[in-house]
């Protein structure tokens, strides 16, 4: 057996029934990712997207996850209250189906990061009604985690837009953090 260590799990409760689709925490995560740091927002730039039935008021917060290079081959397709949705609407994956969670200039994916550095989430900080609440708890997890995670997801970067475009943000976002 592994060496045991700790881990926090960072969790953001998302409670639909309180959701207004006010699209605030759109428009602060958009800001805070920009660069410079609030500079400017779109939400097209959010790593949280409301999603809304087309003519029925239920809105349904998204967070942006993992990226993925290839379609899946089955879709999905909710109907809630009698109110189908899109297909995929839920769906947290940046993937080369749909347009949602890419970056809209470079079109390179993007995830939520919990508001690195931040002491909350700020999505959570400026919805003003609660839909979105925050918690934090610790586990125990074995020490090996298994294949480098980071170094999948680079290469599957790599492959589909090519190291050159992605070293060559990197680059623009690391001058902005420290020009
Ligand atoms: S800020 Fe809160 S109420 Fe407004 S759209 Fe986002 S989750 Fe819904
Ligand atoms: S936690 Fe931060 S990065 Fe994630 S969606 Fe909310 S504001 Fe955006």
């Amino acid at each position: 057996m592994g060496e045991k260590k700790k881990k926090i799990i960072k969790t953001i409760k998302v409670n639909a029934d309180e959701c207004n689709g006010c699209r605030a925490c759109e428009v602060i995560c958009s800001a805070f990712h920009a660069t410079p740091k609030y500079s400017s927002n779109n939400p097209a730039r959010s790593r949280i997207r409301v999603i809304r039935h087309p003519l029925k008021d239920i809105y349904i917060p998204v967070y942006a996850g993992e990226y993925t290079p290839a379609e899946c081959a089955g879709r999905d397709k909710y109907v809630i209250d009698g109110k189908e949705y899109e297909e995929c609407a839920f769906c947290r994956a940046s993937c080369p189906s749909r347009d949602e969670f890419k970056e809209p200039d470079s079109g390179l994916p993007l995830k939520c990061d919990m508001c690195e550095g931040e002491d909350e989430p700020l999505c959570v900080k400026w919805c003003l009604v609660d839909a979105l609440t925050y918690e934090e708890r610790e586990e125990e997890v074995e020490e090996e985690e298994g294949p480098e995670e980071m170094e999948i997801g680079l290469e599957a970067l790599a492959d589909k837009y090519g190291l050159d475009k992605i070293m060559e943000t990197v680059a623009r976002m690391s001058m902005a953090k420290h020009g």
